[in-house]
């Protein structure tokens, strides 16, 4: 078969149909901006509490980030313990990582309520050492998140390591068995589903150009205009992470968005699948330019990284597919003679202080800042700030951190910066 610029996650996806398009409705309670994990998460909680909710996509259902991910559902943040202890303290710290191990409960917990067939499997992740130094910080991190989060990471050695990977060229590893994988694009289906069937009316093809603070009938509430015409909600969710654009330009200029590319291979013999990947694990390494890749449910090598800085484009896409295979081969020398399948690229939201942020923003509600790790935190967020919403108080660690722009205010949505950002965490990875 030849190389197809493709997600394939989709080729193994059903998405709910929409035979005849309905109009978008003139009023209600909730608009939640962006069918995402995010967005749909919060649209069933709001929809199940009694809420009349609209979900307006500019695209269609999971379109964004939510259907192109590597499917890793990942305990933890983008950052490292000890880095979050002295941003934040250590209670604080202490909660945002108990949310991060709730998360995957809560993905879990959706997947069996909802029937959702995405081949959810706790298969736990392998964080492999891409030099000495990497490794001999693994033990220090292993301890302070046993004492601090009462969590067990168990590191393997370099000569235990062929029974979790098989590739020569790391120094060891770490295990977290908590951690799981999916098939996004099933679970951004299924949660879409399950988001109908609480009572949320999903609007695709509808883009939000405008939000505007308006009082209609003695209640504030917000005008919003759209492609296909006006709609007024007393409330706003803003759920669209890494295509996050003008309707919101608050938000907008908090945000970096980072093309991240995925390729897959040919279906390999079971025995070598099993060689690679003998435990089915999650992996990524301990780069900044990271490589993260698994096996698929059907036995193919599932290989991204963040192979250019830039939002996905057909160029990007196509430089990048050349790129992740002399990555995957550096890894798998096995690989080398395997064909390449498909390739594809999706758009990753970053903070300026790599952190998931939640609240809300002159006004609107927001979940965004997952950095690579959202499959979980944004289905979780999506939930707890729909509760916030519903007037329950949940504690949500991540809302009312600090949340910064840019330094000196030099950033307005055009992210002009990537190439110099790509240049330093090559640097960065060479030195550290
Ligand atoms: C290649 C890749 C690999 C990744 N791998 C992993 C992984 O293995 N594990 C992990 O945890 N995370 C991973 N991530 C990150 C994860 O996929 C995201 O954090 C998560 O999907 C974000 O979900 P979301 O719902 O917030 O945003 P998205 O899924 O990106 O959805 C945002 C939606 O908003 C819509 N939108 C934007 N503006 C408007 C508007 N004005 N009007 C209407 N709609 C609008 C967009 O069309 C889009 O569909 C990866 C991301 C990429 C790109």
């Amino acid at each position: 078969m030849p190389l197809q610029e493709q997600n394939y996650w989709l080729t193994t996806t059903q998405f709910p149909s929409f035979d005849d398009s309905p109009p978008i409705p003139e009023i209600v309670d909730v608009a939640v901006i962006g069918a995402g994990f995010t967005g749909l998460s919060a649209a069933r909680t709001l929809a199940r509490r009694g809420a009349k909710v609209a979900v307006l996509e500019a695209e269609t259902i999971g379109w964004g980030a939510s259907s192109r991910n590597g499917g890793m559902v990942l305990t933890g943040m983008k950052l490292g313990v000890n880095q979050l202890i002295s941003m934040y303290g250590r209670e604080r710290t202490q909660r945002m990582y108990a949310a991060s191990l709730v998360s995957i409960d809560c993905v879990e917990q959706i997947v069996r309520e909802e029937a959702i067939d995405c081949e959810f499997i706790r298969c736990g992740h392998l964080e492999v050492a891409c030099k000495q130094k990497h490794f001999d910080d693994y033990a220090r991190q292993a301890e302070v998140i046993a004492r601090e989060f009462n969590h067990t990471l168990r590191v393997v050695q370099k000569h235990q390591l062929h029974s979790e990977i098989g590739s020569s060229i790391y120094y060891g590893g770490m295990v977290d068995e908590v951690s799981a994988g999916a098939n996004p694009a099933r679970y951004v289906a299924g949660l879409a589903r399950a988001a109908m069937k609480a009572g949320a009316q999903v609007c695709e093809h509808t883009r939000v150009e405008q939000i505007q603070r308006d009082s209609r009938q003695g209640e504030w509430g917000w005008n919003m205009s759209t492609n296909r015409g006006p709609l007024w909600a007393h409330e706003v969710f803003v759920g669209t992470s890494g295509y996050t654009g003008r309707a919101t330009p608050a938000l907008q200029k908090k945000l970096i968005p980072i093309g991240s590319f995925i390729i897959t291979t040919e279906v390999l013999p079971e025995a070598l699948a099993h060689e690679l990947s003998p435990r089915n694990r999650m992996i990524y390494d301990s780069k900044n330019y990271l490589y993260y890749y698994r096996l698929t449910p059907d036995r193919r090598m599932l290989f991204g990284g963040r192979a250019a800085f830039f939002p996905e484009t057909d160029q990007t896409i196509r430089r990048s597919a050349e790129i992740l295979r002399r990555g995957m081969i550096e890894v798998y020398p096995q690989l080398s003679d395997t064909k390449i399948d498909y390739v594809w690229g999706g758009t990753l939201d970053f903070a300026f202080d790599i952190m998931p942020h939640a609240g809300q923003l002159d006004g609107l509600y927001y979940a965004v800042g997952y950095a690579g790790h959202g499959v979980a935190m944004a289905t979780y967020q999506g939930q707890k700030i729909a509760e916030l919403m519903a007037g329950d108080k949940p504690d949500n660690p991540f809302v009312d951190i600090p949340f910064p722009g840019a330094p000196f205010g030099l950033y307005n949505g055009n992210p002009w910066f990537l190439p110099f950002a790509g240049a330093w965490y090559k640097l960065l990875d060479w030195v550290s």
